[in-house]
């Protein structure tokens, strides 16, 4: 009997079911060395804030699924919603038809954007929602007459997605490995604050940022150059925040060399630092494109958007000799994720989920900034809104490089034992809980990582 025949005539036992994880499943980002042979942890149950997994142990969920989780898990009411709309209609194909869901979403979106980005063009999930837009710049120089202008500028640690061109474009070290990159991405340097020589101020390390952007425009020609494309809050590469004025200068950059700008909000949308959108309440830009996914349906079901201006729309418009604008998903504007998206919306504003983020999220900073003064193996925190990082100092002389580039794992690992799940990423862990958290909640989380950290340290000493 095959393993397939198997688990359809039998109740899987916990061992089954770790083995054929292991051998079947090729899990994001498995690395070479240990695929087929890693036990994942499987997670059995959620609600809230917390998981419990096939052991029956419970954890908070420090990354929120994967920075995804918004409302929280067990929401009846998103399950009733989904469930209503697989009844009523699953499935409306978005090449010849629409959905109520997707109309209503669409509108809803546009509504929530800043100035003129009011079309959707709706995906599967983030990388599929920064491949669209990265296509749409190439659509709209060669609808130009501009078939040059096609470079790419992104960003060292930024982390865009999976696909060709959104992997392409994702700057962070760790991923260039075997697979393939588009040759049409040029890299800035690394925009973090921390690790700036001695003596820089802010401001000038900002000065310094938008400087290697005019520098690399000048080298490369604003004439082949199509966007720019960058996290407001690079998370994955470290929830690195940029110096204050950063975004509004390099979009003052991009417009004066006629250079569209793709904020990909993926992380930092619905809610994340207390507004749908961090671009223009949080950093003052409006920019030609914003991508989307993850807290749109709080996870509950995929779903990605790109988010077009009107001057894109009108520009790339052709009253004669129309041009199919290729580009487009089996799953585009889905009508069940539609609707989970809206019901998701809804609970976020009737439960005022931004309010409650803005008046959480100053107690959940100044918990990690005490992190940050409290322990010596700590060289930088840094945040904002409901997202965190923690990251390792690699000075000390007493302590092997080699366990510092792994503390991530370590915090994570001794915090799990406590009841914490943390994202680990080499000297680092992140974290995005649920927005949902409480204040308590937030202590708990925070009184595990300075346990977790105590006895880190303890070792190290
Ligand atoms: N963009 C950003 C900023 C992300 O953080 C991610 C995923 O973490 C993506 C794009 C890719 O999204 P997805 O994994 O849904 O394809």
């Amino acid at each position: 009997m095959t393993d397939l025949m198997e688990a359809r005539s039998n109740t899987p036992t916990d061992a089954d079911l770790t083995r054929w994880d292991r051998d079947h499943h090729l899990h994001p980002w498995a690395s070479t060395d240990s695929w087929r042979k890693d036990d994942y942890m499987r997670i059995n149950t959620a609600d809230g804030i917390y998981l419990w997994d096939s052991t029956g142990k419970k954890f908070i969920d420090g990354p929120g699924g994967m920075w995804c989780v918004q409302i929280g898990y067990g929401r009846k009411d998103m399950a009733d919603a989904i469930a209503k709309q697989v009844v009523e209609m699953p499935y409306a194909s978005p090449w010849s038809s629409t959905s109520e869901p997707a109309a209503v979403l669409a509108r809803r979106i546009a509504e929530m954007t800043p100035g003129d980005l009011n079309t959707v063009f709706f995906t599967t999930g983030g990388s599929t929602a920064v491949d669209t837009a990265l296509r749409t710049v190439q659509f709209y120089n060669n609808r130009l007459g501009r078939p040059d202008k096609k470079l790419i500028i992104a960003r060292e640690k930024g982390y865009h997605g999976s696909t060709y061109l959104a992997s392409s474009v994702t700057g962070k070290e760790r991923f260039n490995t075997k697979f393939d990159k588009s040759d049409l991405v040029r890299f800035l340097p690394d925009v973090n604050p921390y690790g700036r020589p001695e003596g820089v101020s802010l401001e000038d390390w900002c000065d310094q940022k938008v400087a290697d952007l005019e520098t690399l425009i000048a080298e490369e020609g604003a004439e082949n150059i199509g966007c720019f494309i960058a996290e407001p809050i690079l998370c994955s590469g470290g929830v690195i925040v940029p110096p204050p004025g950063y975004h509004q200068r390099t979009l003052e950059v991009c417009r004066a060399n006629d250079i569209l700008y793709i904020s990909d909000e993926v992380v930092t949308g619905f809610g994340r630092l207390g507004h749908w959108f961090a671009s223009q309440e949080v950093f003052g830009i409006e920019p030609d494109m914003i991508t989307c996914a993850k807290g749109l349906t709080s996870g509950y079901l995929p779903l990605g958007a790109c988010i077009v201006s009107d001057a894109l729309m009108t520009a790339m418009e052709e009253p004669e000799g129309a041009e199919v604008f290729y580009n487009g998903f089996t799953y585009s504007g889905h009508p069940v994720s539609c609707a989970a998206a809206l019901k998701n919306i809804e609970i976020m504003e009737d439960e005022d989920i931004l309010g409650h983020v803005q008046r959480v999220a100053p107690h959940f900073q100044d918990r990690l900034r005490a992190i940050g003064e409290r322990f010596d193996i700590v060289g930088d925190v840094r945040g904002m809104g409901l997202l965190g990082c923690i990251e390792c100092r690699l000075d000390l002389p007493r302590k092997s490089l080699e366990a510092d580039l792994k503390f991530g794992a370590r915090l994570d690992a001794v915090c799990e034992e406590m009841g914490l799940m943390l994202r680990p990423f080499g000297n680092m862990a992140v974290f995005s809980p649920p927005l949902i958290i409480s204040k308590e909640e937030t202590d708990r989380m925070f009184d595990i990582m300075e346990a977790g950290l105590e006895k880190l340290s303890a070792e190290y000493d």
